[in-house]
């Protein structure tokens, strides 16, 4: 079985098609959330997310379009961006992004946005705060997003929580020890580097690898243009930031 693991998308359906065209063929789809927001293309992600074999969490980016967070909390761009797709999204896209739950488990591993303690805000930056949150979960493994960070947080028994790179890029799914992974964003990367992050898991090789891959950021930013969404949302992209 290959999973392709995804999150952080963003409306960003240049990135998205970019990534399943990458990573085809595979059997399943796990996202970890924030499909829309920020970017010019909510409606065609949900849209082509609902074609696949597809289990996913919301974001609070989701949950913001959706009117379920107060728009308060984000910053202002970020609030534009969601008012802006607040209007933008159809019913069908609403229907859809309502049915997503805030965490599920999937074939013996965990999803959600945030952290397994706090799923829809928190931010896990550091295996300090990671560690907090492996008591909270009983599976070996935790698939997040949210930083739009690529990270590998690992723990073995009662030992502390270590933050190890993602590198090489292929990493084991060690017996007797647990993990938190974040694949990195699909549509906004925010680690100085532009092109598109996910990862695929071979459950059956206990293999997770993290994948880099470029696509045309150049198509989003007219898109983005054009619904006359914030120009710090379209100047980032190249930047990776
Ligand atoms: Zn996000």
């Amino acid at each position: 079985m290959k999973v392709l693991v995804i999150t952080d998308i963003h409306s960003n359906l240049a990135a998205l098609r970019a990534v399943l065209e990458a990573a085809a063929p595979f059997d399943k789809v796990w996202c970890t959330g924030d499909i829309v927001g920020y970017g010019p293309e909510p409606n065609e992600c949900v849209e082509m997310l609902a074609g696949l074999p597809l289990r996913a969490t919301a974001g609070n980016h989701d949950l913001g379009a959706l009117g379920k967070l107060p728009l308060q909390v984000f910053n202002p761009a970020a609030r534009a961006a969601l008012r802006w797709t607040a209007d933008a999204l159809t019913r069908e896209s609403i229907q859809f992004l309502e049915s997503l739950p805030r965490t599920l488990v999937t074939d013996d591993t965990l999803l959600c946005h945030g952290s397994p303690r706090e799923p829809v805000w928190e931010y896990l930056f550091s295996p300090f705060q990671a560690e907090n949150s492996f008591p909270v979960f009983a599976q070996q493994l935790c698939l997040v997003g949210h930083t739009h960070l690529p990270a590998v947080f690992r723990k073995a028994g009662g030992a502390a929580c270590e933050q190890v790179p993602w590198d090489p890029p292929v990493l084991t799914i060690e017996e007797g020890l647990r993990f938190i992974l974040n694949p990195g964003s699909t549509g906004q990367p925010r680690d100085g580097d532009h092109r598109a992050s996910f990862a695929v898991y071979l459950p059956d090789r206990h293999t997770v690898e993290n994948i880099r891959i470029n696509y045309d950021f150049s198509l989003t930013q007219r898109k983005m243009s054009q619904a006359g969404l914030p120009q710090s949302l379209i100047d980032r992209l190249p930047w990776g930031l």
